[in-house]
Parts: C-alpha cells; structure tokens; sequence
C-alpha cells in the first residue's frame, strides 16, 4: 500500500525526504508530466478541478471532428493556441530541469503540448502529444507556424491551408491519431527504475501506460498530484499536493539550492 500524504504518512517535509531519498538511490529515472504540471503556468488542465473539459466537448480535439467542422475545429484550437503561446516555465517545470542539470533524472516525458519543459531548460525531453506552437498540413505534412495559422483564423474566418491544397492543423496528435513518440518513450521507460509522475490524471491511453511500464519492470513509481489517480494503490509513495511546491521541496531536501 502507497503512503499518502494527507492519510497519515507523516509531514509534507518527512513525504519529501522520502522522495529525495528515492531519487538518490535510482540510477535512471524518468518524470512523466501532465497538464498539472502546467496550472501554475496559467493554463488549465482538461480533468483537474478547473479543467478545460468541464466547457468544452472532448470531441472538439478528435480526428473526426477536424475532418467534420475544421472552422470550429480551428476556433478552438485558436482558443488553446492563445492560452498557451504567452505562457512561462514555473518553478515546477524549472525544478525538472534542475533535477536533469544535476544528473537525477534522465528525461521527461511529457503528454502537454505547451513546449515549457524545454523552455524551462530540460534537454531530452519526449513531447508524446506533439507540441502546438507549430502546425503542418494534414497532407503532405509540410510545417508552419501555429501563430501564422491562428492569425489567419481569427483575421479572416478562414481555414488555414496548405499551397497543396490540404488543410493545415497543430501539429498535435488528436483523438483517434496514432502516438508516433510512443515507441520511443517506451525505450526509456523500460530502460527506467524510477518514474516521478507530476500533475497527471492518468487516465489518458496509450501515455499513462508509461509509468505502469516502470512499475512492472520492477521499477519504483512516486506520484505528486492533486488529485487520486488511478494508480495510486501501485506507487511506491504518493504526494497529494501542488507540483510546484512539492518540487521545490524536493530540490532543497536534495540540497541543490532554490529555483
Ligand atoms: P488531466 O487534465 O487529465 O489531469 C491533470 C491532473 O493534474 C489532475 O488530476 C489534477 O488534479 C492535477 N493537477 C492540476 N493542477 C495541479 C498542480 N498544480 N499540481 C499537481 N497536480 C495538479 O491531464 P493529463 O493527465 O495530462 O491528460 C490530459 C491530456 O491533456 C494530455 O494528453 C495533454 O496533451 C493534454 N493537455 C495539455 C495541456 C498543456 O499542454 N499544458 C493542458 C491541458 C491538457
């Protein structure tokens, strides 16, 4: 059975001593990230207590809804766009890239499309939903800039294409699409004897796989996040907190300084 704090494991200090003892003794570990790893950034979740899918229908990020509406599609992948482009790294993202700067943690995996791993400094990074910034076009997946496409939407009304004639959409992976990183952040996952989840629901399939993959190869698995997931009852230790916060208390109970 986990330890949970909040549930009688002891204080937020003595859970992060425990983390930070995990991570001394792992020689390869890996952080998969979600979007709560995000709100302090100011971007919403999709699940959490203020998330995105409590006013909007799920099926707006679907394959078969951009082949059927692509206006509205583009309206609110518009909407995501503006959300996420002013965006900064928090201290929960910095702390990752700290944590790989000082050789604790080997990469991030991460499901967000918001690009704040690598500009908060982490280095191999696997952005397993792919990233919004950029946008390709659905046929011959030639590249543009999201800014571009979203200048045309919101400017003229208009769909924004390719000169091929196709339509160009974010370069995420929706609903119903194939996660083409998959393979790649099974690789390191098998290859891990630590996963730190920080701010996932993990209910999302294939990604939340990933750190059921660390666990079944006799791997260890720290769960910091807001709310109970549903592996809770597997991981070695549960932190029911902020990412923030709790990161950051993990950096000084490794003595590697503030961020
Ligand atoms: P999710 O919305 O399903 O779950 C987020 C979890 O984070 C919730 O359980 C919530 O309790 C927790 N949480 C919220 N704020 C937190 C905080 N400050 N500290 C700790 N925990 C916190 O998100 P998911 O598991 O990543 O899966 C949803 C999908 O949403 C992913 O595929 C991702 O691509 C996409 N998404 C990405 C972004 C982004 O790029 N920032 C934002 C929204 C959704």
């Amino acid at each position: 059975m986990a330890d949970r704090r909040g549930l009688g494991s002891g204080s937020f200090a003595g859970c992060l001593e425990r983390v930070a003892s995990i991570l001394r003794a792992s020689r390869d570990s890996v952080a998969f990230t979600g979007a709560g790893i995000s709100t302090d950034s100011g971007i919403p979740d999709f699940r959490g207590r203020q998330g995105l899918w409590k006013r909007f229908d799920p099926r707006m990020a679907t394959r078969s809804f951009m082949l059927e509406d692509p206006r509205a599609f583009w309206e609110f992948y518009a909407m995501r766009f503006e959300a996420l482009a002013g965006a900064v790294p928090n201290p929960g993202h910095r702390a990752l890239a700290r944590l790989e700067g000082e050789g604790f943690l080997g990469a991030v995996i991460t499901q967000n499309i918001d690009g704040l791993h690598a500009k908060a400094g982490s280095r191999r990074v696997i952005e397993l939903h792919g990233n919004i910034m950029t946008s390709r076009c659905d046929h011959c997946g030639s590249v543009r800039s999201t800014e571009e496409c979203v200048r045309l939407v919101r400017v003229k009304g208009e769909v924004p294409r390719c000169g091929c004639g196709g339509m160009l959409r974010p370069s995420v992976v929706l609903f119903e699409e194939p996660v083409e990183m998959f393979e790649a952040a099974l690789r390191i996952s098998q290859e891990s004897d630590l996963c730190l989840v920080v701010g996932s629901s993990l209910t999302v399939y294939p990604a939340a796989a990933i750190p059921e993959v660390v666990k079944a190869a006799g791997g260890k698995l720290v769960i910091i996040n807001a709310d109970p997931t549903p592996l809770d009852e597997r991981a070695d230790l549960v932190v029911r907190e902020g990412a923030s916060p709790a990161l950051a208390g993990i950096l000084r109970a490794l003595e590697i300084g503030e961020i």
